[in-house]
């Protein structure tokens, strides 16, 4: 489908303004038994819309966890009530992108904006979380995707939550890390374990399917919710998984930095040295024989992540 075409659009949540936790837009429910804490969020990029109906959707339904606690948070919630359906794409943010602020040294720091206003309120929550799904949705039709990270236990998980059907290792970016890369869940040590999901087109029918299916399959294999009445409400059989691990993120260094062809991503580019973009005074090429091309931007701004380069993996 075009990224135009508008299918799915912001529904209200306000509903879950005031939460329980005392940080508006994050509800906990427990289930008074031990288990983890389990975490899944919405809106980290406040136009990324599907992760809203999911959560909206579960709570509205009532979930329940069987043991531990189970915390829904609608992180940019200030981008996503400036929705326009003439601009869609211009309320991923306010003043900066929220999935690029997630290190001690930034949280700490000085500098002052909404998101991160918004992200210091959110610390306690992602820092006391066992398990994170981060939900999102992309800018071209490309198939959903899930961003696992370079740790084993990330793949782990996500080849236990088994949808969808691929499956990307990668470090994130180099405009800063994100929320699933956060304390523990980027240590190996540590069995705190995030994913991250992109659902597809942003305002597709279908990404709302993937975030649901998803997030309900993450519940189950973090073994918190009653797998029949999740069950009763996936839409979509598990199929096998690919997996496929980044090597590299191509972050833009002109502004003239354009892609040879209009790529959607997960396109496989047989010949190493094929050139796929040039940025400002040098080209950019495919590093090995069938390259996948990950997530192309179409933000072309210096200091962002233009492509991702991956292989799969047997
Ligand atoms: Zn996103």
């Amino acid at each position: 489908m075009s990224a135009n075409v508008l299918e799915l659009l912001p529904i209200d949540i306000t509903r879950w303004a005031a939460g329980n936790t005392g940080i508006p837009y994050v509800t906990t429910i427990e289930s008074g038994r031990a288990g983890p804490h389990v975490l899944l969020t919405a809106l980290t990029h406040g136009n990324e819309v599907c992760g809203a109906h999911a959560l909206d959707f579960l709570l509205e339904q009532g979930v329940q966890p069987t043991h531990g606690r189970l915390t829904f948070a609608f992180a940019n919630v200030g981008a996503y009530e400036r929705f326009d359906a003439t601009r869609p794409t211009e309320s991923r943010f306010l003043d900066e992108d929220l999935n690029r602020v997630w290190s001690p040294e930034i949280l700490d720091g000085p500098r002052q904006s909404r998101e991160l206003a918004r992200a210091r309120a959110l610390r306690p929550v992602v820092a006391a979380a066992d398990y994170l799904l981060d939900i999102h949705s992309m800018q071209t039709g490309a198939p959903a995707l899930m961003l696992c990270g370079l740790q084993a236990k990330g793949r782990r998980l996500a080849a236990e939550v088994g949808v969808p059907p691929l499956v990307v290792a990668d470090a994130g970016h180099k405009a800063g890390p994100r929320m699933r890369d956060f304390g523990d869940f980027g240590d190996e040590a540590s069995p705190k374990t995030a994913l991250l999901v992109e659902c597809g087109q942003h305002w597709s029918l279908a990404a709302r399917d993937v975030a649901l299916d998803t997030a309900l399959r993450f519940l189950i294999a973090v073994d918190v919710i009653d797998p029949h009445w999740a069950i009763a409400r996936l839409s979509a059989r598990a199929v096998p998984q690919r997996f496929i691990r980044v090597t590299d993120a191509i972050t833009i260094t002109s502004p003239d930095f354009r892609f040879h062809s209009p790529f959607e991503g997960m396109e496989v580019i047989p010949r190493a040295g094929t050139v796929i973009a040039d940025d400002g005074d040098h080209d950019v090429a495919t590093p090995y024989d069938d390259c996948v091309l990950i997530m192309p931007s179409r933000r072309m701004v210096v200091g962002q992540t233009a492509v991702r380069f991956g292989r799969f993996e047997a």
